[in-house]
């Protein structure tokens, strides 16, 4: 048996690399970026007005007083999307809406509620600023300009800046495609009633709902029966399809558990099996070319956790991110001690609490590996190394479950 820190060594140095596509960007939320995006144009992209109001020439406005009152003529109007199309010559002021292009000629606008209007025209008792109320051409920023990183994860506030430049594609890593594959004979659709000594199937839903969680496209899924052959034919198909090949159950060592057998058959070479860990033991992890096949335990709360610590980072490198968890620190609320020869994954709670406020780590006290009320009601887990013990107070590292 291998350690943890074993299993995923050879998980990592067993990954192929991220794929590349090109993405329309009204499906790119949630994808990565695989290149930076450089503005194709200078935002604004043509000088206009922030207010509605009047464009005028500052020469001629600039020595207006209460007591002094500058009268100009209205020649004309320039609306947003429908630009004045003279030019503003002295002693005259084009009427400007918000967002308008700014006419030739004109420098500075006055606002709507700043002018006294006559018929054709306005009259100006307060001057302000030379140039006020106008956004320039490129004051944002320039063609050129680095505007989104390789690695984002966009999100719709990133969509709508590529919408407004124009840019309709982007290339983004593929979210790696996955198939589930659950297996036993026991299982029966969770809407239907199990006879006797008949289990409800419940890890499908469960897998196939956090490899969404994790950025993976689920492409393929089936309930396989304890049978060798039919394992194996459902291998091929979800090899033919699936970058990530998710087994539940079937990898222990019972006269019916075909699933190691099955991958060796169509040509999966085994890397390890069995982890000393808590849950989880069975676990089995194969490849073949470059399609991965994980072998999680049948029992829910041990195919959880072993999704949680060694799938879920894989799908964030293959989806273009860091092999990495979502994890925080906190200070344990209870002893904890791990008496086993195995690491434990121990299931808490995690409370935002506290002046100034942290986190504070509860480890929950129901540990069965047959209860998932010991996932649900947890937020992540912490790891206990074999005849670890850690006292209340000390600070820890959970490892936060995919949401
Ligand atoms: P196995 O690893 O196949 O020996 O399964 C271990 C335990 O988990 C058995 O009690 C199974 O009935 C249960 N189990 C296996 N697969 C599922 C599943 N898809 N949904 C719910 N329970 C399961
Ligand atoms: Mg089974």
């Amino acid at each position: 048996m291998i350690t943890i820190q074993e299993a995923l060594q050879i998980i990592q140095q067993q990954l192929p690399a991220a794929q590349t596509t090109r993405c329309p960007i009204e499906r790119a939320p949630g994808f990565v970026l695989a290149q930076d995006v450089d503005a194709p144009e200078p935002a604004p992209r043509f000088t206009n007005s922030a207010m509605d109001g009047f464009a005028v020439r500052w020469e001629d406005i600039q020595r207006a007083g209460a007591d002094h009152p500058i009268s100009l003529k209205i020649i004309g109007e320039s609306q947003a999307g429908f630009p004045f199309k003279g030019e503003v010559h002295p002693g005259t002021a084009v009427r400007i809406n918000t967002g308008a292009m700014l006419p030739p000629g004109s420098d500075t606008v006055i606002p709507v509620e700043e002018v006294h209007q006559e018929q054709a025209f306005i009259e100006v008792r307060t001057a302000g600023s030379k140039g006020q109320h106008v956004r320039y051409q490129g004051e944002e920023f320039q063609k050129g300009e680095r505007l989104l990183k390789a690695g984002t994860v966009l999100s719709p506030r990133h969509i709508a800046l590529l919408a407004s430049l124009g840019i309709d594609q982007v290339s983004v890593y593929r979210p790696p495609a996955v198939a589930v594959l659950v297996t036993g004979s026991e299982l029966v659709d969770f809407r239907r009633q199990p006879s006797p000594g008949q289990i409800r199937e419940s890890n499908g839903l469960m897998l196939r709902t956090l490899v969404t969680a994790s950025g993976g496209e689920v492409v393929y899924q089936t309930v396989v029966p304890d049978d060798l052959m039919i394992t194996r034919t459902e291998i091929r198909k979800a090899a033919d399809r699936a970058d990530i090949l998710i087994f539940s159950g079937g990898v222990s060592v019972g006269p019916h558990d075909h699933v190691k057998h099955a991958a060796a058959a169509e040509g999966f070479r085994a890397l390890f099996w069995k982890v000393k860990q808590k849950p989880g033991k069975p676990l089995f992890f194969a490849r073949q070319k470059e399609t991965l096949l994980f072998g999680l335990p049948g029992n829910p709360v041990s195919a959880f956790m072993t999704y949680s610590y060694y799938v879920h980072p894989v799908l964030q490198k293959l989806r273009g991110r860091e092999f990495s968890w979502s994890v925080c620190q906190g200070q344990l609320l209870a002893a904890v001690a791990n008496p086993l020869e195995r690491t434990v994954f121990l299931r808490v709670e995690v409370q935002k609490e506290g002046d100034p406020p942290g986190y504070r780590v509860k480890p929950l006290k129901r540990q069965g590996s047959h209860m998932l009320t010991s996932i649900a009601r947890a937020d992540g887990f912490i790891i206990l190394e074999p005849g670890r013990s850690l006292g209340a107070g000390e600070r820890v590292r959970v490892y936060r479950f995919p949401e």
